[in-house]
C-alpha cells in the first residue's frame, strides 16, 4: 500500500489545487493520501470529491504551527471532523492572525523603501493561507529580488529586517483541538528539530499521538534513532513527503517516500482516533 499523509494544496501554500493534488496522486499510484494544508481544512471535502469514484482514499488532515518558545512545532492533525465549530474557529483565528502578519511584513518592506501592494501577495496566497512564500513572491514580481531565496536572505528570514513573528499557538492548544474534533496528534518533519528528543519528550505528556518518522529529510539514522522513540513512547509511526510543488525537473515527491512493507501506518492512526472519536 502507497501511503503519503503530508500534502498541501492552493488551499494553503502549495501550487496545486485540491483536485490536482488528487489527479497526481492517481498518477503516482497512491491508495492512501492525507491533504494536510496549513490552518485550514477547506481544501478536503473538494479533494475528497475529486478522489470519490477512484478508489484513493482521502484522509482528513490539517497541519498547526504552533510556537514553543521562539520555535516552530508543526503538529499535524488526521482524522479530525472539519466541521467541528470549535476547531473551524481556530484555524480563522490563525487565518486572520496571518493576514495581520502579512499585513505587517508589508509595511516593514515599505519603510524600507519596497513598496509591494498587499493585495498582490493575498492574490499570490489565492485564498489560502497566507504566508511568508508569498510575500517572497511578490518581491520576486516586483523585481526587488531575483529569487524567492533571496527575498527571505535579504528580507523575509527570522533574522530579517521585514520578518514578523506569527501568532503564538501553544502545542499544548493545537494538540488539544484536534483531539476535540476527534483526531490525531502527529508531530511533523521531527528531523528538522535539532533537540527532536527533547521536543517529543515534551509533548508526548501533553497527547501527542505520533510523529512523522518517514519524511524526504530524514537520514536512515535519524529514522531508526525516531523509530525507537516511536517504541518507546508508543506513537504511531506516519509517512508524508510535504508536497508543495514539482521538483524543478518536473517530478513530482507525492508519494516517494518509502516505508518498511509491515508499515501499518492508515489502521493505526484509525485505531488511535476511536480512542478520541469515542468521548465526543
Ligand atoms: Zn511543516
Ligand atoms: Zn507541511
Amino acid at each position: 500500500m502507497r501511503v503519503d499523509l503530508h500534502l498541501h494544496s492552493t488551499a494553503s501554500d502549495g501550487v496545486y489545487s485540491p483536485a490536482e493534488v488528487v489527479q497526481i496522486a492517481l498518477t503516482n499510484q497512491l491508495d492512501v493520501i492525507a491533504l494536510t494544508d496549513h490552518d485550514t481544512v477547506s481544501g478536503i471535502r473538494p479533494a475528497q470529491a475529486a478522489a470519490a469514484t477512484t478508489g484513493l482514499q482521502v484522509l482528513a488532515g490539517v497541519e498547526l504551527s504552533s510556537e514553543d518558545e521562539h520555535t516552530d512545532r508543526h503538529v499535524l492533525g488526521y482524522l479530525i471532523d472539519v466541521d467541528h465549530a470549535p476547531l473551524q474557529a481556530l484555524l480563522s483565528e490563525l487565518r486572520d492572525s496571518r493576514t495581520n502578519r502579512a499585513a505587517r511584513m508589508v509595511q516593514k518592506l515599505a519603510d524600507l523603501g519596497i513598496p509591494i501592494s498587499m493585495e498582490r501577495v493575498l492574490a499570490l496566497a489565492d485564498d489560502g493561507a497566507v504566508g511568508r512564500p508569498h510575500v517572497a513572491r511578490a518581491l520576486v514580481e516586483g523585481g526587488y529580488v531575483s529569487s524567492i531565496q533571496e527575498a527571505f536572505d535579504q528580507y523575509l528570514a527570522n533574522d530579517g529586517p521585514a520578518y514578523v513573528p506569527h501568532y503564538r499557538l501553544e502545542p499544548q492548544r493545537a494538540i488539544s483541538m484536534i483531539h476535540a474534533a476527534g483526531g490525531v496528534a502527529v508531530l511533523a518533519h521531527p528531523g528538522h528539530y535539532e533537540d527532536y528528543r527533547a521536543v517529543i519528550a515534551a509533548l508526548v505528556p501533553l497527547g501527542l499521538d505520533g510523529i512523522e518518522v518517514y519524511y524526504p529529510d530524514h537520514t536512515p539514522a535519524v529514522v531508526e534513532d525516531l523509530t525507537v522513540l516511536a517504541r518507546q513512547y508508543r506513537l504511531v509511526m506516519t509517512v508524508g513527503s510535504d508536497f508543495h510543488r514539482r521538483e524543478g525537473d518536473g517530478s513530482a515527491r507525492i508519494g516517494s517516500v518509502r516505508t518498511p512493507p509491515d508499515a501499518n501506518i492508515v489502521e493505526a492512526l484509525r485505531e488511535r482516533a476511536r480512542t478520541y472519536q469515542s468521548t465526543a
